[in-house]
Order: C-alpha cells, then structure tokens, then sequence
C-alpha cells in the first residue's frame, strides 16, 4: 500500500525532499506557483467515512491548508462549498477537481471576504447549492511582513483585521442561521498568537483575537450544541509564506528552528481538522489544536 496518513514513520525526517528556498509571489500567491510543491495530501490522504454526508464550508480552500483540508473532508465523504479569491481561481479549480473525483459536491464561490455582503452571499449560496451546513472553517487569512510598525500603514492594518477577524465575525453571524446541534466550527489561528514576531504585529494580533472570538463564542454556543474550536498552525509552506509573509531572505530557514527541525505541509494539519470536525471530538469544545512541530505554548 501507498504512505497515507497512518504510516509510521519518523516525523523529524519526513519531507526532507521539499526545500523552502527563496521565491517570492505577488498578489495572494498560487499553490501552482511554488517552487518546490507543498504537499496538500492529494497523494497520500486516505478517507474512511469519518464526515459521511456533512456539509462543509472552508474559506481560503483554494491554496495551502484550507485546499488540504477540502482535500481531506471529500475524502471523509462531506461536499464542500469553496472560497477564495477571484485571482486564485486556478488552484481553486484544482481542488475541485480533486473533490469530485472523491465522488462528493464541490461548490466554488470566489469573492473578497474584507466585504460584508460577500460574506453573506457566501454563506447564503453555500446553504442553497449544498443543502444545508454543518460545517464551518473559517481559515483565510492575511500576513503581510513589515519591518517598522512606522510603516505598518492604516490600510494594510484595517485589510489584515477585516480578513482575519471581521470576515470571520460576519461569516460565522451568517453561518450560525442555518446551523443545527452537531455542527462545529473551527478557526484557523497560528503560533503567532502565543510567539508573535516583531514584524507581524498586525497579524499576531488578529491571532490572538481569534482565539478568544472562539473560546467565547464555544461557551455561548455549547447549549446549543455547536461546538467552536481552534487549529493553530506553525510555520507551513504555503503560498501565504512566499507571497509576503515572511520576508524572501528568510525562507531557506522557514521552520528549521522548530523542535521538528522543518516546515510544516498543509497534508500534515487536515487530520487535526476532521477530528474537530467530526463526531470524535463531541467534548472537546473551547480547544486549541497545536499543529507546530512541538514549539511549546502557554
Ligand atoms: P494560503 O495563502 O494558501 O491560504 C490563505 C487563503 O486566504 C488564500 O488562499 C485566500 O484564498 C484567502 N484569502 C486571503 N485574503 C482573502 C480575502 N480578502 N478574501 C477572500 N479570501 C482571502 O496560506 P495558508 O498558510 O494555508 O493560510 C491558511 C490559514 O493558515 C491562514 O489563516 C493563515 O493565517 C494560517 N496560518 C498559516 C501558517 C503558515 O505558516 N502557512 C501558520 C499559522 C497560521
Ligand atoms: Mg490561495
């Protein structure tokens, strides 16, 4: 059989042959641009029926690890609506490809998540063309490095806030209309809420208002049997890296400073999702999910 998933094997030594070197990227950056391919689990990632019939929304699904985790869901048997933006349609139309050929429901729905009335367009097209949603992942996101917070400018702050938070106020707020007991959502965060660098101030702060925005709203939709939790990546190599997150010099280091010794892949973070997601994780609700190659946090 093929590595999947469950392959035992040693982890500080997997992926050796995917080398981050010095690129760089304009706009939100392509998958299909990468120099060295990131792995999205489209070889490896093996489905066994934990997500029969669900419903499922990921933002920023196109690239990196939402595509992984599209990826993955598909093959846990959910149908997937899709957002992304207009300029990423060609990694988009890839990952649908790959959830139809795991036989389920891909509905793409490109937009700006800084506008409110995609957000709302969004949920509203996901609920009609999937009949219904029982997922949520809020996981686009922006990360754009400056060095001097003097030149951090209004606008790069107010799109980073919009994108990371507000789109994720304004699609959950949505969302939470047509979801029932047993839904979940989950929110991508990052090692940056807890280790933030000194030129990502802009985004580490969105990372830490994201996990408070979820451990509160995971209390006050427990009742109701929704449950809200976290993933919070460490350094993975996604095109968000080579498009201006981490400046060009930087990136034959990514990673290495991790206990792991290398970079995360995006395959590597959608098993932590679908256990989230899932029937498996019914009391965990309020959590964060370190996926970050053993960085420890408080
Ligand atoms: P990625 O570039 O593949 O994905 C980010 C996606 O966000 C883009 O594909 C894009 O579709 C979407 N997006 C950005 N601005 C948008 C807008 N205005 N409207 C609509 N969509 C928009 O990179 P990724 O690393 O997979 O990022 C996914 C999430 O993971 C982000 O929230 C990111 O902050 C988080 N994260 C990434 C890392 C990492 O090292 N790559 C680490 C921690 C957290
Ligand atoms: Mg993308």
């Amino acid at each position: 059989m093929s590595p999947d998933q469950h392959t035992f094997e040693d982890p500080s030594k997997k992926y050796s042959d995917i080398d981050t070197t010095a690129q760089s990227q304009g706009g939100p950056g392509l998958d299909a641009d990468l120099v060295q391919k990131a792995d999205r689990g489209e070889k490896s990632y093996r489905g066994a029926g934990r997500l029969e019939g669900r419903k499922a929304l990921i933002t920023g699904a196109d690239s990196g690890i939402g595509a992984a985790v599209a990826i993955a869901f598909a093959r846990e048997g959910a149908d997937i609506a899709l957002s992304y933006l207009p300029e990423e349609e060609e990694d988009a139309q890839g990952v649908v490809a790959l959830i139809q050929e795991a036989g389920r429901t891909a509905v793409a729905i490109p937009g700006d998540l800084t506008d409110v009335n995609y957000c709302r367009e969004l949920v509203e097209r996901s609920v009609t063309e999937l009949g219904g949603l029982d997922i949520l992942i809020n996981n686009a996101g922006k990360q754009q490095h400056v060095e001097d917070l003097l030149d951090l400018s209004d606008e790069q702050f107010d799109e980073t806030f919009k994108t990371n938070v507000y789109a994720m106020f304004w699609v959950t707020k949505a969302a939470l209309k047509h979801m029932g007991p047993g839904s979940t959502i989950i929110n991508t965060s990052s090692i940056q809420a807890y280790q933030p660098s000194e030129n990502l101030v802009d985004y580490a702060t969105t990372k830490a208002s994201i996990n408070t925005f979820s451990k509160a709203l995971a209390q006050q939709l427990a009742p109701k049997g929704i449950r809200v939790n976290v993933v919070a990546p460490g350094p993975i190599w996604t095109p968000l890296q080579t498009a201006g997150g981490q400046p060009t010099e930087a990136l034959p280091d990514f990673g290495e400073d991790t206990p792991l010794g290398r970079p995360g892949q995006p395959a590597e973070l959608a098993p932590a999702y679908v256990f989230l997601a899932s029937g498996e994780s019914s009391y965990v609700s309020g959590e964060t999910l370190h996926v970050n190659g053993g960085m420890p946090t408080p």
